[in-house]
């Protein structure tokens, strides 16, 4: 997988994502990354790339022009137009489902809006879609395109170490992941649940799952519509909300 990132600040998003397990993925040519500065890409004698907004108003918006070139001179070294994504809080918000949908392409471009963004008409021009790092605004897209070049990345076979820890983390058949200990075995008077030292991996599993529906039950009950539950797990699930509704209706 190619990243390309379409940036004012190429060395934030350099720096950002040649670290820890990235890094280290990069290195071994399983993902690339390449910042792209779009200031490279201006005809204006001093480098301007933002100009004030038609209309008044607060803010400069990046104009169309630089955006443009940046993304044709990428499409023609690549040989295609490839997908190009627009960081923005008014597009999809992301999570992990789009993430394994976009984990499939070879190619994506990410485009980091700053100020109060980009021109419209770069957008259409290059037919950018819209995803959201959540519903706050930002000074700028490059956090959020770091955040789901992370992300994706993770789903890149071969990324991590052990391909399982990806398949069997939070958001996967939409429950949160159960809670993890390591050693020691008895910290500050707390053990580790007695469960996970006895070495029946049948029960262990058994065990995760409960625990992995209870977490979602308490945290994000939002997301339990969609959950891939087994008849067991939902019948521990519907005795989590009985037991729920029962101490909410004895509170005077
Ligand atoms: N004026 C824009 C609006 O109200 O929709 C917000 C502009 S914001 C200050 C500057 C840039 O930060 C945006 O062009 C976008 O690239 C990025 N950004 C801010 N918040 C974001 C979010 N929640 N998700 C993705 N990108 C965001």
């Amino acid at each position: 997988m190619n990243f390309h990132v379409l940036t004012l600040f190429p060395e934030m998003v350099e720096s950002g994502l040649n670290t820890s397990i990235l890094g280290r993925a990069k290195a071994r040519g399983l993902i690339s990354f390449e910042a792209v500065n779009i200031r490279d890409y201006t005809l204006e004698r001093h480098g301007q790339v933002d100009d004030y907004p038609y209309g008044g108003g607060a803010g400069m918006v990046m104009q169309a022009e630089p955006v443009c070139r940046a993304y044709e001179a990428l499409a023609e070294t690549i040989g295609r137009r490839p997908r190009v994504i627009y960081m923005t809080p008014q597009g999809r918000v992301f999570n992990q489902a789009i993430a394994e949908e976009l984990a499939r392409e070879e190619e994506l471009v990410f485009l980091c809006g700053h100020y109060e963004g980009v021109d419209e008409r770069a957008l259409e021009i290059i037919g950018a879609e819209y995803l959201s790092a959540g519903d706050y605004v930002l000074t700028g897209g490059e956090l959020p395109a770091m955040m789901m070049i992370d992300c994706i990345s993770r789903l890149i076979p071969g990324v991590l170490n052990n391909d399982a820890s990806a398949e069997f983390e939070s958001f996967h058949d939409n429950l949160l992941e159960y809670p993890q200990y390591t050693r020691p075995e008895i910290f500050m008077g707390m053990q580790v649940p007695e469960i996970l030292l006895s070495g029946h991996h049948a029960n262990i599993e058994k065990w995760r799952r409960e625990q992995s529906v209870r977490r979602t039950f308490e945290r994000r009950p939002d997301m339990l519509a969609d959950a891939k539950l087994s008849q067991k797990e939902q019948e521990f699930l519907d005795k989590l909300r009985e037991t729920a509704e029962t101490s909410q209706n004895s509170v005077p």
